[in-house]
């Protein structure tokens, strides 16, 4: 089928690939709304390894004249997507919840999140963010030898796939934040739908390919791939014309996407946010100030979006004590009266099930706290729960501050402060870490920040780790198992450097030159010319 002319509101279980719609026939599938256990019309097709190499073939004929566009019209692309979104309106909104159970108030705000993303990194690409635009002039003259005129731009790095996820149907989807950013940067994006969420990976999907078609880009910028098994996805990673992967989800399959990156014949870049415990400390002066806000901001964080939060706060640390003891009893207190909240899919409701029960049954954990069980025997529902451990059995099995996915945290309470420090160097690598503090404990958050630079990619001050906020200097980041690769943020505008690579050219005339490195300017870049950053034209 040529251009799509069918009602973008409607949802018909096709893929947009390129310009067109095409029906995957290697199976089909349908989505299941988690709050009802109802299988969702229409069935979706999955793609056939021809499918996912059209997809793939397709961004490579595009990515040359796409990287090539000035950086207004990829901007206006970015923004036309934010508009097509919205103008999805209700259609798009009801499909989310019941695809998901998540809530209409929170998916309207994560709808506005996506937009505003997007509009974000707009603005970025007008810039020309990360260009990074470099020249060093000829020195003719120089002794005992000339140098040569030498100049460096970062160019994007090719067709990226992106792979959605299951919490955030939107701002970590189709048209979220993996795919904004890699499409800033100038590179194609073929993205594989999470099976969870079909019908709005479609909608989504066909408003990017409208933006496409009407900002006159090559057909090949944008595809959507469904599939309900691994097999596109592995295929996608494997295919030669992918250039690097953008992937939120679970270790495991975080892990598998980086063996076959890292197996093809030139491997690839994988940036995979995965797993996280997000360590938060409270320590002993605020913990005996404000133990009862503590336990209440806490549980608050615990609880919110049903804990499936990459952020959700698993692991508190604070030193034994009357003061922790307080604490626990107000947060089992509060978690009890909380409701059995719907999870994403089936599948994590049993891992969160599994994953309780692991802390249950292990003979050092004491059980602390429960939210109400009402309903949580009942499909995909999850019933929070608070574990209690002492520190030393933690240092004993690391296997206890493993991520539990959902509305559980484990309380560690420690001898001393030297050993909160002694915990904080044992563990994986995070995506936050949170200090709680007053005035009187600044010389012990001094002593355990060090630590924490090195294991998380963002660490909070008297706050919560739930809640990203999307800005120029947000790190969503952090070393493995956090991420596979720490150097690097899917939130905020830094996430368009992943999709980068410099290149220096040397000696060339002007002619030959690519327009951020002409005397001229014409791009009108921020740049450093002979180690000095200006925008003017080289004279
Ligand atoms: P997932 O199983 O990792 O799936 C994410 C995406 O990757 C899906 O599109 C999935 O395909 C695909 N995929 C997974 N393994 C693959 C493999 N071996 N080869 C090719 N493709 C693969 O994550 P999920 O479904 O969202 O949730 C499962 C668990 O992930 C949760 O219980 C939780 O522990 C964790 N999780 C973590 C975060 C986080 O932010 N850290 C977020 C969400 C989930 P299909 O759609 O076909 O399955």
């Amino acid at each position: 089928m040529p251009i799509d002319m069918t009602d973008p509101t409607t949802i018909t279980g096709e893929m947009p690939i390129g310009a067109r719609r095409v029906r995957g026939e290697a199976g089909c599938f349908r989505a299941l709304d988690p709050a009802t256990g109802a299988m969702l019309e229409p069935a979706f097709g999955c793609a056939t390894e021809a499918d996912v190499a059209r997809a793939c073939e397709s961004a490579h004929a595009a990515f040359d004249a796409y990287r090539r566009t000035p950086p207004g019209i990829r901007a206006t692309f970015l923004e036309t997507i934010a508009a097509n979104m919205l103008a999805l309106g209700d259609v798009l909104i009801e499909r989310a919840c019941a695809e998901t159970g998540l809530p209409r108030a929170r998916i309207e705000s994560e709808r506005g999140r996506t937009v505003a993303q997007l509009r974000l990194f707009a603005a970025r690409a007008r810039e020309g963010d990360g260009i990074d635009a470099r020249i060093d002039g000829a020195l003719p003259e120089r002794k005992p030898l000339p140098r040569v005129d030498i100049r460096m731009q970062r160019i994007p790095l090719g067709p990226v796939a992106v792979f959605g996820a299951s919490n955030f149907p939107l701002a970590f989807s189709v048209a979220g934040g993996d795919t904004a950013s890699a499409l800033a940067a100038g590179c194609p994006v073929v993205v594989k739908a999470h099976a969870a969420h079909p019908g709005i990976s479609e909608l989504v999907g066909r408003a990017v390919q409208a933006a496409v078609l009407a900002n006159g880009l090559p057909e090949g910028v944008f595809s959507l791939l469904f599939d309900d098994g691994f097999a596109a996805g592995a295929a996608l990673v494997a295919h030669p014309a992918i250039k690097a992967v953008g992937f939120t989800g679970s270790r495991r399959g975080g892990v598998a996407l980086m063996k076959i990156a890292a197996a093809r014949a030139e491997p690839i870049p994988v940036y995979a946010e995965m797993s996280s415990v997000n360590p938060v400390f409270l320590l002993p002066a605020a913990l005996a100030a404000r133990g009862k806000a503590l336990a209440t901001g806490f549980v608050e964080s615990l609880t919110l979006g049903v804990g499936q939060l990459c952020t959700n706060p698993g692991v508190v640390l604070a030193v034994a004590g009357v003061a922790f003891e307080q604490f626990k009893d107000t947060a089992a207190a509060l978690l009890a009266a909380r409701h059995a909240g719907v999870m994403l899919t089936p599948g994590i409701a049993a891992a969160y099930a599994s994953g309780v029960e692991r802390l249950h049954e292990h003979p050092a954990v004491r059980a602390a706290g429960r939210g109400e069980a009402e309903g949580a025997a009942a499909g995909s529902r999850a019933q929070a729960a608070l574990y209690a451990v002492d520190a030393d059995a933690l240092l004993a099995d690391a296997s206890l501050g493993e991520e539990v996915f959902g509305p559980c945290s484990l309380l560690v309470a420690c001898r001393d402060l030297a050993q909160m420090r002694e915990v904080a160097e044992r563990l994986e690598g995070q995506l936050t870490a949170t200090l709680h503090f007053d005035a009187a404990d600044h010389d012990a958050a001094q002593t355990l920040l060090p630590v924490l630079e090195r294991k998380a990619g963002r660490i909070v001050g008297n706050g919560w780790p739930t809640g990203v906020e999307v800005c120029d200097a947000m790190v969503h980041g952090g070393p493995f198992p956090a991420t596979s690769d720490g150097r690097s943020t899917s939130v905020g505008t830094a996430a368009i450097e992943r999709f980068l690579r410099p290149v220096c050219y040397q000696n060339l005339p002007q002619r030959l030159l690519p327009d951020a490195l002409h005397d001229a300017n014409p791009l009108g870049l921020p740049r450093r010319v002979d180690g000095v950053p200006t925008q003017a034209p080289i004279k």
